[in-house]
């Protein structure tokens, strides 16, 4: 069959199969070969590779998945979509299409099926009302992984790539580089799309670290620390510490914690790295 990678194919399958885009499920379908020959890219595929799709849509970005790939499945909650993904994808015999929640499956599981729980590479345009769940659980979760790449919000991507200073820096920053190398691969603006987004979008790639970047003792008081601190920006992170109601620190413990890692009184939580970070939570870890 011919790619769906252009606008007539596209509104051809859309038409013919009388299908009406749900704004509740994020359907921005890229209608771009150039686009999508970078995703591949970016992500690395090779034909040893099992790859998990996310949200396939009309199959667009399966097709160049599957001829890269070894193996795919790809995990579709709109089951208007499932018989056009079956005619979409009839010419690839390497394909499995499941219509599900892709945050209700047992991933770990289908890694074990299909992957002999060998660390996969995980793909997609994401919904970009539900990224960060989706990446987040991923990277939090057990799941043997090799990389993410995927599509999002240019904005969000921003933020998982950016470092200690910069405007886009964040709580959702340290948690994806505490667990990942972040990749910018290619920003793509909205009439890559149908139905054009409302926003820019860009391809990220998270390579999963063999461990996570920094050590700590209490990794859960480190990202309580992080939310604290970037929760209240406008203040010194010694008074967000002690105004936060997630913490009963006293203002000598905070101030003595700040002495034993070398941190000025007047430090925001918007300069830290992740290790001051990680240094902080261990001072004040009893
Ligand atoms: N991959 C296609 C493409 O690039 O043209 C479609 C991308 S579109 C941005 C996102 C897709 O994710 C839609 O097909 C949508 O129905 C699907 N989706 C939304 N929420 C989902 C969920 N929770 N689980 C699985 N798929 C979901």
């Amino acid at each position: 069959m011919e790619k769906l990678a252009n606008p007539q194919k596209t509104i051809e399958m859309i038409q013919k199969n009388h299908f009406n885009f749900q704004k509740r499920y994020g359907q921005n379908f890229l209608i771009d070969a150039h686009v999508l020959e970078k995703i591949i890219a970016a992500a690395g595929i090779t034909k040893d590779d099992f790859v998990l799709e996310i949200g396939p849509g009309i199959g667009t970005m399966t097709q160049y998945l599957a001829e890269a790939a070894r193996e795919v499945t790809a995990v579709e909650i709109d089951r208007n979509l499932i018989p056009i993904l079956h005619e979409t994808l009839a010419d690839y015999e390497n394909v499995t299409v499941i219509n599900e929640d892709i945050l209700k499956v047992d991933i770990a599981a289908l890694v074990k099926e299909k992957n002999g729980g060998r660390p996969i590479k995980v793909v997609g345009n994401l919904p970009y009302y539900i990224t960060t769940p989706i990446v987040m659980g991923l990277l939090e979760s057990a799941v043997p992984l090799e990389s993410i790449t995927v599509m999002v919000q240019k904005e969000v991507a921003l933020r998982m790539q950016a470092g200690p200073g910069t405007k886009d820096y964040g709580a959702l920053s340290l948690s994806v580089q505490y667990y990942a190398e972040p990749y910018l691969a290619a920003n793509v603006p909205p009439n890559c799309f149908i139905p054009r987004p409302g926003v820019g979008s860009a391809v990220i790639r998270l390579t999963r670290r063999e461990a996570p970047a920094v050590t700590v003792r209490d990794e859960k008081l480190m990202f309580s620390l992080i939310r604290a601190s970037f929760g209240q920006r406008r203040k010194t992170l010694a008074n967000g510490l002690k105004n936060s109601p997630e913490f009963q620190f006293t203002k000598g413990q905070i101030a003595e914690a700040f002495a034993a890692v070398g941190f000025d009184g007047n430090v925001r939580g918007e300069t830290l790295t992740l290790s001051q970070f990680a240094a902080l939570s261990d001072a004040l870890s009893f």
